[in-house]
């Protein structure tokens, strides 16, 4: 069976990530008109885009930059208006998001493998390494792959100044606020601290992450054994992905490296292992930031009661702090017509309607 998306770094998702760069309410990053420009296209919703990505296949996201799932030819439904209902994982089966922490040499000097995975990665860095300012960082955004934070001199214990000194770095140096952290060996100390300051923190508890509940700021992972062999990370993504859930990998760096990543393993068996879930025609692969706005945003809006006025029933929402712009959230209903900013939304024959977070509102008529 051949596969009918993956990723690679089309227009939308650059555009996506330009919107990740400006969305703090404290505005401590580089806001200027063109980013806002941006966010006013990404946030439409709407039509796809189609391009070939790495490895010859076809790519299709849509314009905000969500995967479309294998399901198609799905009708508007033309039942009793009503019986909305929010799509977990944007209407795939699961997620997956790799991570990297600690800016180790491994991760630079294989960036170009992980790079041709034509997936979206999140590199959690810790800024008072030297190879923290190395080009890669850059690159990497520009690629589409989301830098986030891991403090600046990576202490046991957190401390609210060092975790801003990463941001500010990163700030200043790559001209985007991070919205997601990972703790330092997932200390807890972290939660109180990322509270604050990012949309989601991530833990090391070793598990994945179902589509109703869970802690934004501790988040668990699965740091593969020193050495596993692809199989071994097959077998847990698998099973997150059987399962419908979510799984965070971290991977701290590759054998061979300089600078003692913890638990390497062999970039062959990763590569192998990332083609592997590439192969699976409902798993949502991305970064943390991408999956993880989604995930909080399917459980916002699947928890508000929603106002009945007539015929009419509308939902009202406020996003937390920290969540980009530019997201959308797909739905289905058993029925009627739903309508943003008092303009109908088109049904899209994968079997939702794709709603825009920023309008804060949704109105369901017949
Ligand atoms: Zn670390």
């Amino acid at each position: 069976m051949s596969k009918r998306w993956c990723w690679s770094y089309s227009g939308a998702v650059l555009a996506f990530l330009g919107c990740v760069s400006c969305v703090t309410p404290e505005s401590r990053s580089h806001v200027d008109d063109t980013e806002d420009d941006t966010q006013q296209e990404t946030g439409s919703g709407g039509a796809g885009t189609t391009e070939q990505g790495s490895g010859g296949r076809t790519s299709v996201v849509t314009s905000c930059g969500l995967p479309v799932p294998t399901s198609s030819g799905v009708a508007k439904p033309s039942g009793e208006t009503g019986g909305l209902r929010v799509l977990d994982w944007a209407g795939l089966k699961g997620a997956v998001s790799y991570t990297f922490d600690d800016a180790n040499s491994s991760q630079i000097d294989h960036y170009a493998e992980l790079q041709g995975l034509g997936v979206p990665l999140t590199f959690y860095l810790q800024t008072n390494k030297s190879d923290a300012k190395d080009p890669t960082w850059a690159q990497a955004l520009l690629d589409g792959h989301e830098l986030g934070n891991h403090s600046k001199s990576h202490p046991q214990t957190a401390s609210p100044d060092d975790v801003d000194a990463a941001t500010t770095f990163i700030e200043d140096n790559f001209g985007i606020t991070p919205l997601t952290m990972a703790a330092p060996y997932g200390d807890s100390s972290y939660v109180s601290v990322a509270e604050t300051r990012f949309l989601i923190n991530r833990g090391v508890s070793n598990s994945s992450v179902t589509a109703s509940s869970g802690n934004r700021f501790n988040l668990p992972c699965h740091i593969p054994a020193e050495n596993a062999l692809a199989s071994a990370m097959d077998a847990v993504v698998d099973k997150a992905y059987q399962a419908g859930r979510w799984q965070i990998m971290l991977v701290h760096g590759f054998t061979g490296g300089s600078d003692g990543a913890y638990q390497p393993v062999a970039i062959e068996e990763f590569v192998a292992h990332v083609n592997h879930e590439k192969t699976q025609p409902d798993l949502w692969i991305d970064s943390v930031i991408h999956v993880g706005a989604y995930w909080v945003a399917q459980n916002l809006i699947a928890d508000i009661t929603p106002e009945v006025d007539g015929e009419s029933t509308t939902w009202n929402w406020t996003l937390p702090e920290h969540f980009p712009s530019g997201q959308c959230l797909r739905v289905a209903v058993d029925g009627g017509t739903l309508l943003q900013g008092g303009e109908a939304l088109e049904w899209d024959e994968h079997g939702y309607y794709e709603i825009a977070l920023d309008e804060g509102s949704m109105t369901l008529e017949p």
